[in-house]
């Protein structure tokens, strides 16, 4: 098939699939490439030991890191990328991310916008994706010009312990924002049936508000949209001047296709979409694509987070425990003037997600006591843009992640921060003395929050995409730098933003 559409876009994840969907009513042929298939709604999708312990959809693929190890890292290539896996936490950034701000490691670059200019395609990303919330709990709130749409998820009884004790002792608990289709008004007309396995596991109602349920889906609906799957992009091809992309090189299902475009999205994800524009060096641009300035592939981010669990003496009988956030740490505490992070409550730990870690912190427990007394928590800091932290590419054509960490130390007090406040709460005293933390730093492996690789801004030397992003490239690689909050709803709203220019573009 060799076909002109007015826009492709490459991959229909949290950006690729929302541009799809903000595109399809214009009428303009648009052909969706992705490279995986559509996730099985099977038996298996809420079966912890098929998750967690066999990675079933867990896509194939090695990639190498700095010393030319390979790992096989945490990807989902299916519709809706990796939103079909996410926890659906879908926060704005702080206001103050999108300014330069100091870290212990060193400085934040300047947004080329401001909070402000993306504030309205936040309000429309909420209202998509169906965001469930409150505003005003927490203080590092950014301002908003509508309400979430929908009620926060409220608490199950252990968790509003949990927020009321906070309060008490002075913090600022706040609801997490949550993308799920939940009504518990009337939960007989409920979507989702708040189970517990939804953080890290696909929605086996379709449910979640993820990228294929809520964008993808509903975009083909239109009779000018088209989605390939399997359809792995290989290369983009430019005219003889260079000037712009003639062809998509497509391989699918093992053969070999092109397509043209007018416009064409790069949205495979940060560290794809730059192996993608690296892959597609020719004469004219002999660095890769979009890539005068040498930034394709640089400034690579993912956060440094900590998976953090509680072992209470209580039992813990949470279904749903992804419903509790806080902030109060976000931009400094009392003791450090560095920003810490963010907290929230991870979903409810399952006994097989033990089986690496536990015994050694607790021996003589079986996996599932130890799964019963677990209370959860993901602690989130920001990580710095690097120009050494990167993607390049091995003679192969395979990812090479060269990533050292920064800015550790915060995450580090914010872990302290938070064993200090359960202390003070009823989670004391625990199953077992002292070391009863199971805290699990996320390594390179873990590039769920991948970002950073394509940056966009105002100066050509440091940016690969201007403000206007005209290669667009709709995915987490355009953030400049990643605050601390959990970055999907930031792509989302991106993608609206710039499909409101490309609909003017394309009139
Ligand atoms: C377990 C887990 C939990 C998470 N929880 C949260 C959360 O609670 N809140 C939150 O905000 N974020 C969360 N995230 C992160 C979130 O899922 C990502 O930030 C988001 O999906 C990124 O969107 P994207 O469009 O950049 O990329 P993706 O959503 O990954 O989409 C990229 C797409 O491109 C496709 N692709 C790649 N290469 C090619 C190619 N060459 N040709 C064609 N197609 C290609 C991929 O198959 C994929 O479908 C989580 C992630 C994981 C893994
Ligand atoms: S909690 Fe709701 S959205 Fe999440 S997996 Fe269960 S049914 Fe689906």
């Amino acid at each position: 098939m060799d076909e002109h559409f007015d826009v492709i876009i490459i991959g229909s994840g949290a950006g690729g699939g929302t541009l799809a969907l903000r595109l399809a009513p214009s009428g303009k042929r648009i052909l969706i490439l992705e490279r995986g298939g559509h996730l099985a709604r099977e038996k298996p999708n809420w079966d912890p030991a098929e998750v967690f312990v066999k990675n079933r959809y867990v896509s194939r693929d090695t990639w190498y890191d700095q010393a030319g190890r390979p790992f096989q890292p945490g990807v989902h290539y299916f519709v809706g990328g990796a939103t079909k896996m996410y926890g659906a936490a879908l926060f704005r950034l702080r206001q103050g991310d999108f300014t330069a701000h100091r870290t212990p490691d060193g400085q934040t670059p300047d947004w080329p916008i401001r909070y402000e200019t993306l504030e309205p395609y936040y309000t429309r990303a909420e209202k998509l994706y169906q965001v469930h919330g409150r505003r005003g709990d927490d203080p590092t709130d950014p301002p908003a010009s509508a309400p979430y749409p929908f009620p926060p998820v409220s608490h199950e009884p252990r968790v509003q312990e949990l927020a009321d004790g906070l309060k008490r002792a002075g913090y600022h608990p706040a609801y997490a924002p949550t993308g799920i289709m939940l009504n518990e008004a009337d939960m007989p007309k409920s979507a989702c049936i708040r189970c517990d396995t939804c953080d890290g596991f696909p929605c086996l109602v379709h449910a979640k508000g993820d990228a294929e349920v809520i964008a993808v889906r509903p975009a083909l609906e239109y009779p000018n949209v088209t989605l390939l799957t399997n359809a792995h992009v290989q290369k983009l091809a430019t005219s003889a001047s260079g000037r712009e992309i003639t062809n998509v090189v497509v391989e699918r299902n093992g053969q070999h296709e092109e397509y043209r475009g007018g416009v064409v999205v790069v949205s495979a994800g940060a560290a794809n979409s730059a192996r993608l524009l690296l892959m597609s060096a020719n004469d004219k641009h002999p660095r890769g694509l979009a890539n005068g300035s040498d930034q394709v592939g640089r400034n690579y981010m993912f956060h440094n987070a900590i998976a953090l669990v509680a072992l209470a003496k209580r039992e813990n009988p949470t279904v749903f425990q992804k419903t509790l956030s806080i902030n109060d740490f976000y931009w400094r505490a009392p003791d450090y003037e560095f920003p810490l992070g963010n907290i929230q409550m991870l979903g409810k730990s399952k006994g097989p997600m033990f089986q690496e870690d536990a015994p050694k912190f607790a021996p003589g427990f079986t996996l599932d006591r130890m799964a019963r007394h677990a209370v959860d928590f993901w602690l989130t800091g920001e990580d710095l843009p690097l120009p050494q932290n990167r993607v390049t590419l091995n003679s192969k054509g395979e990812i090479q992640l060269h990533y050292q960490f920064t800015n550790l130390e915060p995450v580090k007090r914010l872990r302290q921060k938070l064993q200090c406040m359960l202390e003070h709460l009823d989670l004391h005293p625990h199953l077992i003395p002292n070391n009863v933390y199971l805290g699990k730093q996320i390594p390179i492996a873990g590039v769920g929050h991948q970002s950073g690789t394509c940056r966009f801004g105002t100066d050509p030397n440091t940016s690969v995409l201007d403000v206007n992003c005209n290669l667009y490239v709709v995915d987490t690689s355009f953030f400049p730098s990643i605050g601390a909050v959990n970055p999907s709803l930031t792509a989302i709203a991106n993608a609206l933003r710039i499909g409101d220019h490309l609909l003017q573009r394309l009139k």
